[in-house]
């Protein structure tokens, strides 16, 4: 329940703070959500309306989110000739939570990508992707059960950069020209120049964010995932800043696996049973792109670089129902900006068309209302998800691959995960 302020009729909000404590959410924040484009408003709607209801319940109406909606994609586009208008991107960075829906990428725009251009502007270093399967949701392996991850992918840098050149450019040439003359390398005029900057800054605060969350939520393992062994001073150096770290800050709580010190392998072999200290190990992405489906209980919380972590998290995806389920979000633990988000795009074939599944806006919602303090709301989300996919009632996706499933509309899903709170 809002108060509303006499003169707008707007209710009434707590601001968001970052405090050196954490982030302080108030009982009723102001949350800008961008609803998206395509099949963006109907998942929004039911989405929106099971988060409503969940905070409702686990508070017994002593908190509520005071929803504030700003535009971005196609139908800012339309309305304000933007793209990404300035004044969505500013209710972003003032009220440092916000949601949004799956966004068209613009064709012949300025922006790359809208998603992008939010990450790099408001420096939302992590990607954040939790991976679990719910019983009965359809997937391609024969233990899904088995895949309970989260990937922290950096989200700034790597081939993200949008450092490249056209083949053949005047630019190219003269890189290529430089690079030939300076350090003998050979690249043809016929080539394009991509760079893939990694720093050791940005590696370090990812991997830092992975540890403290691997900690905090009392996770067994956090694997450097990287490509190291080909690309020694990007993938390679991302290893050993992370294991650097790892040591110099959380010495007393981890157990290094890099084979540096083999009093270090030993203590980790007694120690990782009893899980009082949280192992740190490597591994090369293409072999974990293996072992996540041949031993994916062997992982836990994985730290890896941006385009290896675009890869591992769309296909860990695919091993627990696809991207119809997988919630995202990115986050700055710094200065406390966070942006949740629907991962996948915007179905055009099945936009209006109250079909798509909205469990992976859902999903993310319970992930903000965590990240806001608000447990007990996320985990009644959850639970409820859990027991309608249960229940055999799903969206199309889902149901055709589900024996004796009954196949619900987007809202009727909505509604079902809303009556099966608590
Ligand atoms: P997509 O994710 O929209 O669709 C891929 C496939 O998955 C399609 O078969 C689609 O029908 C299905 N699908 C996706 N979400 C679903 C859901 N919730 N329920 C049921 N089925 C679902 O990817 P695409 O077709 O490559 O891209 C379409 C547009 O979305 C493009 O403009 C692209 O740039 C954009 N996009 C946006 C984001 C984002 O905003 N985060 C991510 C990916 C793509």
């Amino acid at each position: 329940m809002f108060w509303y302020d006499a003169a707008s009729f707007t209710p009434m909000a707590d601001p968001i703070t970052m405090t050196a404590r954490g982030l302080v959410a108030g009982n009723h924040p102001r949350i800008p959500f961008i609803e998206g484009d395509g099949i963006g408003p109907d998942i929004w709607r039911a989405a929106r309306a099971v988060l409503d209801a969940a905070v409702a319940k686990a508070y017994a109406g002593r908190r509520a989110v005071a929803w504030e909606q700003v535009y971005a994609g196609e139908q800012a586009f339309r309305d304000t000739g933007e793209w990404l208008p300035a004044a969505t991107e500013q209710a972003f960075r003032d009220r440092l939570v916000g949601i949004k829906g799956p966004l068209a990428t613009p064709v012949g725009g300025g922006i790359r990508s809208l998603n992008v251009a939010l990450r790099q502007r408001l420096d939302l270093y992590v990607c954040l992707r939790p991976v679990r399967w719910f019983p009965g949701v359809p997937s391609p392996v024969r233990h899904p059960e088995l895949v309970d991850m989260v990937v922290f992918r950096e989200n700034t840098e790597d081939v993200y950069a949008g450092y490249e050149l056209a083949a053949g450019t005047d630019g190219a040439v003269r890189l290529a020209d430089f690079l030939g003359r300076e350090y003998g390398w050979r690249i043809g005029p016929d080539t394009g120049i991509g760079i893939k900057p990694v720093s050791r800054a940005a590696s370090e605060r990812l991997v830092r964010a992975a540890l403290r969350w691997a900690i905090d939520h009392g996770r067994r393992s956090v694997t450097l995932v990287h490509k190291g062994n080909i690309q020694k001073y990007t993938e390679g150096a991302f290893r050993q800043w992370g294991y650097d770290l790892a040591r110099r800050e959380f010495g007393d709580r981890v157990t290094c696996l890099d084979g540096a010190a083999d009093a270090d392998a030993a203590a980790a072999a007694a120690t990782a049973t009893d899980g009082s200290r949280l192992v740190v190990k490597d591994a090369i992405a293409d072999s974990v792109f293996q072992q996540l489906l041949t031993r994916p209980e062997e992982y836990d919380v994985l730290a890896t670089t941006n385009l290896n972590g675009d890869y591992l998290s769309d296909a860990l995806a695919a091993q627990v129902g696809g991207i119809g389920i997988a919630p995202g979000a990115n986050i700055n633990y710094v200065t406390g900006h966070a942006v949740f988000e629907a991962t996948h795009g915007t179905a055009p074939k099945y936009a209006g068309k109250d079909m798509a599944n909205p469990c992976s806006l859902i999903l993310s919602g319970a992930m903000m209302l965590d990240y806001l303090g608000w447990p007990e709301a996320a985990r009644l989300v959850e639970e409820a998800v859990a027991r309608t996919i249960g229940e055999r009632f799903v969206t199309y996706d889902f149901a055709r691959a589900m024996e004796g499933a009954v196949q619900a509309s987007t809202s009727a899903f909505g509604e079902r995960v809303a009556g099966n709170l608590g």
